[in-house]
C-alpha cells in the first residue's frame, strides 16, 4: 500500500478544513496535507451565487443524503444535503454570513467549554473577516473571509423587511452586532458577487505553499492507531488505498456526519452501535454520533405576478443570460442572488431572553429543497425554530465505509419545538401578509386553511431542514462529550475534531460563519 508521511492530516476541504489548512501552514516547517473525497470547485454553480439552484437538488457536488423515516414529519425521509467537493458545504450553501446569538456562546462556555464565551470568540471571528462597511466593535477588515451586502437584492426583500418593521420588528441592518432582534437584508460572504467558499477565501491564496499538499478524490475510510495514538488515515482514490500518515496530529473535519462516522468506521463510539456491525472496539465514547441538532423549518409559499423575481419562465431565462455577462463583467445582476436575500429574528413569546425563531425571505418559490419545480414566480418565507430540544444521532447503516451514514436528526420529537414553529409560522404569515408585501405576493400554496390542526398538518406533510446540523462530536468535559475545549478527542492521542459537529448546542443563527470561527480557534490553540 502506497503511504506518504506529514505532520498534520486534516480530513475533509469544508469549511473548517480550508482554514485549518491555511493557518496550519503558515509556518512554513509544518507539513499540512488536506484531504478530500469529492473533486475540485472547478463547476461554475459554485461560483455563481444563483448557481445554488443547480447544486442544492443534485448529487454532482453534494452527498445528498437522505434521513431515517421522521415520524414527526409523518413518516418521510429528510434530506440532507452536504458539499462534497472543495469548499464543502461552503461551496454549496446560500451564503449567509451569521454568527448566532452572543448568549450562545457564553452558553457553551458554561457548559464546561473554557475559552468559548462570547468575549472570547469575538475576537476570533473578527480575524477572518473582511467587512465591506469596516471595521467596528463587531466586525473585522483585512480578513480573508469577505462579508458583503447584496449587490442587486430584489425590490421584494425590500418589501419584506418593510412588512416586518409595519408587524412590529424593528429595522436591523446588522444582526451581527449590537442586537440580533429585527428584520433586515442579509450579509453574504460574496466578493464581487462571487460565492466566497472557504476554498475561493482561505485555500487558493495558499495553494502554492510547498508545504502544502491537498488531495481531491480522496475518500478516507480508516484511521490508523498505534495503540492509544492517531498516526494517519487510509484513504481510497484513483490509485486504489493508500496510507497517510500523520507525525503530530489527525484532524477530522469531515462536517457534522463525516467525522462521526469515520470515527464509527475506526472503533470509536458506542459499544453497541459498534458491535451490531461488527466493529472491533478500538475506544469506547458513547456520545459519538449523539446530540444531532438542526433547525427545523418551514417555508410558506406564495404564488407572485412579480416578474423582477426568479422564476421558472422564459423571461427569466432570457434574464439569467443577459446577467451572465453583467454578473461577469460587473459581479451584479440577478445572478448574484443567493435566493435568501432578507430576514428576521423574532420571539414568539413574551418573556424570552433571545430570538426563538429565524426567518429566510426568499426570491422564488421554494418546494422540496428545489427538488420539485413550478412554472411562474414566487417568493417563499422560511420559518425556523432556532433552538430546538429534540436530539436525534448519526450512526452507521453498514461496516462499508462507501455507504452513507444513518441520519436521524429526531424533528419535532419534542412537542415544545412544534409549538415553537407553530407561532413562528403564524407570526411569519402576519408578515407575508402584509401591505408592502402585496405587489409581490400572490395566492399561498400548499394551505387548506388556517387553523392549529392544518397548519400541524401541513408542517408534517412539508417541514424539513434549513441545513445546520450540528453537535455529533460534541465538545465538552462530561462522559457524553466527545472531544475537549481544544477540540481534542478525550482519551485518543494525536486526533481532534474540528467542524461544526464539535458545537455542544446549536447556534441561533446560520452555521456557516461559527464553523469558521471554530477553525480559527483550533488553528490559534496550534500555533
Ligand atoms: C444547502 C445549504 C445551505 C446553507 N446555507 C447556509 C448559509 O447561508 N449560511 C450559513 O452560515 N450556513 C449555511 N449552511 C450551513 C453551513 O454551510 C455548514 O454548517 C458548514 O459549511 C459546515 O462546515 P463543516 O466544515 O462542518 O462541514 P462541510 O463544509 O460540509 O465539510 C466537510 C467536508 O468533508 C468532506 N468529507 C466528508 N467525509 C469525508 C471522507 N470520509 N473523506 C474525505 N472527505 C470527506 C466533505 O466532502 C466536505 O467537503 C448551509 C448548508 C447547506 C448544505
Amino acid at each position: 500500500m502506497a503511504s506518504v508521511q506529514f505532520d498534520t492530516v486534516i480530513v475533509g476541504a469544508g469549511s473548517a478544513g480550508c482554514v485549518l489548512a491555511n493557518r496550519l501552514s503558515a509556518d512554513p516547517a509544518h507539513r499540512v496535507c488536506l484531504v478530500e473525497a469529492g473533486p475540485e470547485d472547478r463547476s461554475p454553480l459554485i461560483h455563481i451565487p444563483a448557481g445554488i439552484l443547480g447544486t442544492l437538488p443534485r448529487r454532482q457536488v453534494n452527498w445528498a443524503f437522505a434521513t431515517e423515516p421522521q415520524p414527526g414529519l409523518g413518516g418521510r425521509r429528510g434530506y440532507q444535503p452536504r458539499g462534497r467537493v472543495l469548499g464543502g458545504s461552503s461551496s454549496i450553501n446560500a451564503m449567509i454570513y451569521m454568527r448566532g446569538h452572543r448568549s450562545d456562546y457564553d452558553d457553551w462556555a458554561a457548559l464546561g467549554n473554557p475559552g468559548w464565551a462570547y468575549s472570547d470568540v469575538l475576537p476570533v471571528f473578527r480575524r477572518s473577516e473582511d467587512q465591506q462597511r469596516g471595521a467596528d466593535a463587531w466586525h473585522g477588515i483585512g480578513g480573508e473571509l469577505p462579508v458583503a451586502d447584496l449587490a442587486s437584492p430584489a425590490v421584494a426583500s425590500g418589501a419584506f423587511v418593510e412588512s416586518a418593521v409595519r408587524a412590529g420588528l424593528k429595522r436591523n441592518p446588522d444582526f451581527n452586532g449590537a442586537s440580533q432582534d429585527g428584520a433586515g437584508l442579509y450579509q453574504v460572504t460574496q466578493r464581487r458577487g462571487r460565492r466566497c467558499s472557504a476554498t475561493v477565501a482561505f485555500l487558493r491564496p495558499v495553494l502554492a505553499r510547498p508545504n502544502l499538499a491537498v488531495l481531491t478524490g480522496r475518500h478516507a475510510t480508516r484511521i490508523v492507531f498505534e495503540g492509544g495514538r492517531a498516526t494517519g488515515v487510509e484513504v481510497v482514490g484513483p490509485g486504489g488505498t493508500a496510507r497517510i500518515g500523520a507525525t503530530r496530529e489527525l484532524i477530522l473535519s469531515a462536517g457534522v456526519f463525516g467525522s462521526p462516522q469515520l470515527l464509527l468506521l475506526s472503533g470509536v463510539g458506542p459499544r453497541k452501535e459498534l458491535e451490531r456491525h461488527g466493529i472491533a472496539v478500538r475506544h469506547e465514547l458513547p456520545g459519538v454520533g449523539a446530540n444531532l441538532a438542526d433547525h427545523v423549518d418551514l417555508a410558506l409559499v406564495y404564488r407572485s405576478d412579480d416578474a423582477r423575481l426568479m422564476g421558472i419562465t422564459a423571461r427569466t431565462a432570457l434574464r439569467a443570460l443577459a446577467g451572465y455577462f453583467e454578473w461577469r463583467n460587473r459581479g451584479t445582476g440577478i445572478l448574484t442572488t443567493n435566493f435568501a436575500e432578507a430576514g428576521a429574528f423574532l420571539r414568539t413569546r413574551e418573556g424570552l431572553a433571545r430570538p426563538d425563531v429565524q426567518l429566510h425571505f426568499v426570491v422564488g418559490l421554494v418546494d422540496d429543497h428545489a427538488r420539485k419545480l413550478h412554472y411562474g414566480y414566487g417568493v417563499s418565507c422560511h420559518v425556523a425554530v432556532l433552538r430546538p430540544k429534540s436530539r436525534g444521532r448519526v450512526g452507521l447503516q453498514s461496516a462499508d465505509p462507501r455507504a452513507a451514514p444513518r441520519i436521524d436528526p429526531a424533528f419535532l420529537a419534542e412537542a415544545d419545538d412544534l409549538a415553537t414553529l407553530v407561532a413562528g409560522v403564524r407570526r411569519a404569515r402576519e408578515i407575508m401578509e402584509g401591505a408592502p408585501l402585496a405587489p409581490h405576493r400572490g395566492a399561498e400554496l400548499f394551505t387548506e386553511g388556517t387553523g392549529d390542526e392544518a397548519l400541524v398538518a401541513q408542517i408534517r406533510r412539508r417541514a424539513d431542514t434549513i441545513y445546520h446540523p450540528v453537535g455529533t462530536c460534541r465538545m465538552g468535559s462530561d462522559a457524553m462529550s466527545v472531544v475537549d475545549a481544544t477540540l481534542r478527542v478525550h482519551g485518543i492521542e494525536g486526533l481532534s475534531v474540528v467542524d461544526a459537529s464539535v458545537m455542544p448546542t446549536l447556534v441561533g443563527g446560520n452555521t456557516n460563519a461559527p464553523t469558521v470561527m471554530i477553525a480559527e480557534k483550533a488553528a490559534l490553540e496550534r500555533a
